[in-house]
């Protein structure tokens, strides 16, 4: 295969949206898969949208998720932002040069024309085209100019953008996951490639830096695929090849419209500061628009690379299941080593992840949790000696001599072992049942009232759980305070 050079090319207006995580991924298995070059280029040409600190964002959340671009800006240990690659530069706003070439090129090949119709004429225009329910295009009065009226406006320094000259007839393009499109050049607005400002807009930009910068495949959401037809003229009028167009399945939520704006549901910082693991999101997103494996849930991100196959995009929309992202997120945290879970819990919990028993407490509070946020409040009690009301000792169907005979049975049985006897969750749980076994005792009558006393709560974990988080010194503690309450 030959290498491919993708990208995603994000605009810098805030965070980074869950689609473009999509967009990345797919844009990144391919290039790994091919090894080839997966690129990003910031597209900052449109001034008013800009926000602040969105490339930095950008570079750190991915870098966060391991997706690790091979060409574009990157922050080096300093937090600056510097390049790397030999298509640079790749910010948009640093290529203005460029972009004037190339649209006087495309003037003086008789592609492209100067527009000097004022904002209030073009909404009289378009006001008037909606009235007569036509479809609203600009109306070419500035194509009718001579050349010396166009020199003239333009030495007295009169406003103008420049606006591409669609030709008559048909364009014509393979989507490799749409199939062939076609659309009549009639439907196609004579576009504003260069601004006022002296900025290209989005099309210009798009058209010249992917084929400078060598891509071969260009992934994107499918809100881009009615702008193609421009982009692919564009490559006709500069004698260009273009490249592979694929334009991924819209996201949609679970009552199939598309997908929710609040940027809480849509913003990949947002699901990582709630506690989603990297791995989850990234499997989650995969999955997508595409399943290599048709009924698979779980797959590693080198898997995804291997297996990963355009043809085998999907065409409709792909809705969004949050209740599978939490089962994906429940089973990466159970996959996690003490350490790994320790470092990816330091920043959810106020408790010191260093102590033992916090880390106990993670440790079995994990299987139960979806997100890392949900932590705190779990680990509560194993952290506190819990103040709570001694009824809750007594199971339903025994009374508090009962419960208080248990809790000392307990008691003598934990003091008389040594601390490796409690090391494993297992081997308590056998030591307790066996116990119980032998005194023809049931297991109500004593994991009830164990585990209440233990925890100080109706609900809680197991108490052989309990036992290995808290150990023994503070079991103890725990059975003889429930014992006093009795
Ligand atoms: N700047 C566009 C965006 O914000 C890029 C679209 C494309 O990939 O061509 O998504």
């Amino acid at each position: 295969m030959t290498p491919a050079r993708t990208r995603i090319a994000p605009s810098p207006t805030g965070y980074v949206h869950i689609g473009t995580l999509r967009t990345a991924l797919y844009n990144y298995f391919l290039a790994k898969q091919t090894g080839g070059k997966y690129i990003i280029r910031i597209e900052d040409t449109d001034r008013e949208r800009l926000v602040e600190g969105s490339v930095e964002n950008l570079l750190e959340t991915m870098k966060f998720l391991g997706l690790e671009h091979d060409e574009g800006p990157v922050i080096d240990k300093d937090g600056v932002i510097e390049e790397i690659g030999e298509y640079g530069p790749y910010t948009q706003s640093a290529r203005l040069h460029i972009y004037a070439d190339y649209v006087n090129q495309l003037i003086s090949q008789g592609n492209a024309y100067h527009c000097f119709c004022s904002k209030e004429r073009l909404t009289t225009m378009r006001e008037e085209q909606q009235a007569t329910k036509q479809s609203p295009k600009y109306d070419r009065t500035c194509l009718r100019l001579s050349e010396n009226e166009v020199q003239a406006k333009l030495s007295t320094g009169e406003n103008s953008v420049v606006r591409l000259k669609i030709p008559e007839g048909e364009t014509i393009f393979e989507d490799a996951v749409r199939g062939l499109i076609k659309i009549n050049n009639s439907e196609v607005d004579d576009q504003v490639i260069l601004k006022a400002d002296g900025f290209p807009t989005y099309h210009l930009a798009v058209v010249v830096d992917d084929h400078l910068m060598k891509i071969t495949h260009i992934l994107r959401g499918e809100e881009w695929i009615s702008s193609t037809p421009k982009h692919v003229l564009l490559y006709k009028m500069f004698g260009w090849e273009a490249p592979v167009f694929a334009h991924l399945p819209l996201l949609l939520n679970p009552d199939k419209s598309k997908l929710s704006k609040r940027q809480g549901d849509v913003a990949v910082e947002d699901y990582l500061k709630r506690g989603y693991l990297p791995k989850a999101l990234i499997n989650f997103v995969s999955l997508l628009g595409f399943n290599p494996k048709g009924d698979q849930e779980l797959y590693e991100i080198e898997e995804f690379t291997e297996l990963f196959d355009l043809s085998k995009v999907n065409k409709s929309g792909a809705v969004l299941n949050m209740e599978k992202l939490d089962w994906m997120n429940n089973h990466y945290l159970k996959a996690l080593s003490r350490d790994e879970l320790k470092e990816v819990a330091r920043p959810f919990v106020q408790a010191n992840v260093d102590n033992e028993l916090v880390l106990n407490a993670i440790m079995i509070e994990r299987e139960r949790v979806s997100r890392l946020d949900e932590l705190q409040e779990k680990i509560g009690y194993y952290l506190e000696e819990p103040a709570y009301d001694g009824a809750i000792l007594i199971w339903k169907k025994a009374d508090a001599g009962d419960a208080k005979a248990q809790l000392e049975g307990m008691l003598k049985l934990l003091q008389g072992v040594e601390d490796d006897a409690l090391s494993s969750i297992e081997q308590i749980e056998t030591l307790i049942k066996n116990y119980i076994e032998a005194n023809g005792l049931s297991n109500g009558n004593v994991l009830w009232p164990l585990r209440t006393a233990l925890s100080g709560r109706e609900k809680s974990s197991s108490p052989f759980e309990l036992i290995w988080a808290l150990g023994k010194t503070q079991s103890l503690n725990r059975i003889e305070k429930g014992i006093s309450l009795l």
